[in-house]
């Protein structure tokens, strides 16, 4: 089986458009979401009709949960705050009732998936070692994905000992050489100084995951964010790929 993982969307079209042309091209077997359709971005629903008509598996991230109003406004700092009241106002009934059912954490196979990680499913950051070793210990599959940090990271596990880092385009895991934590990166509001889209092949059969980053118009989304009247700072961040 080979699957496509994107995560952390953000309401980021034009990235996400890019990224499913490229994947769709390949023809994988399934598309799996690790959360964040939505928040931040200037486009909610086109892109919760994309994933939906695309992913066959799709986690609820803590933007997509807080927007539904699960999660309170108040956990979220000045510019996601705005984001999420702003997406409230503009989310269509469809988009909703796709979001609803969605849940932070999932099991297929013999891979573990997680919005935030195992740790806890909708709010813990891996960007440590010891985050990432705490991850590992606390489940056992041999893969488990994570997304919410927007950093592409590939950290392996082998009888306690840990290695890897942060992920760069084209880096190929060996996934039968040790039990694996990866993170695609975002596709919509990538972060750790590349500003192209983020996002994740894994070949089961192979064993061979390949971190892919893709170009997509960066202008124009951060012209439909200064036109949606959401914070300015959510535009610029994206040049910068930060
Ligand atoms: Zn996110």
């Amino acid at each position: 089986m080979r699957v496509a993982v994107i995560s952390d969307i953000h309401a980021n079209y034009h990235a996400l458009e890019a990224v499913l042309a490229e994947v769709t091209a390949e023809h994988p077997d399934e598309i799996w979401c690790l959360g964040d359709v939505v928040g931040y971005g200037p486009d909610p629903n086109r892109c919760c009709r994309l994933v939906a008509g695309h992913a066959t598996l799709c986690l609820a991230g803590n933007h997509d949960l807080a927007v539904l109003g699960v999660l309170p406004v108040s956990d979220f700092n000045g510019d996601a705050a705005a984001a999420v009241r702003w997406t409230q106002g503009e989310l269509a009934d469809d988009a909703r009732e796709f979001l609803t059912p969605l849940a932070p954490s999932a099991t297929r196979d013999d891979t573990a998936l997680f919005h935030g990680s195992p740790v806890d499913p909708v709010w813990d950051y891996v960007l440590s070692e010891a985050g990432a070793r705490a991850s590992m210990e606390l489940v056992g599959a041999p893969l488990v994905l994570v997304g919410h940090s927007h950093v592409a990271l590939q950290i392996s596990y082998d009888e306690g000992s840990l290695a890897g880092g942060l992920a760069h385009r084209g880096d190929v895991v060996d996934l039968s050489s040790a039990r694996w934590l990866l993170n695609p990166g975002s596709v919509g509001q990538p972060r750790g100084g590349d500003p192209r889209a983020a996002w994740l092949t894994i070949d089961f059969d192979a064993g061979r995951a390949v971190f892919r980053r893709t170009e997509y118009p960066i202008e124009l989304t951060q012209r439909d964010i200064r036109a949606a009247g959401l914070p300015d700072a959510l535009a610029s961040r994206l040049g910068l790929g930060q």
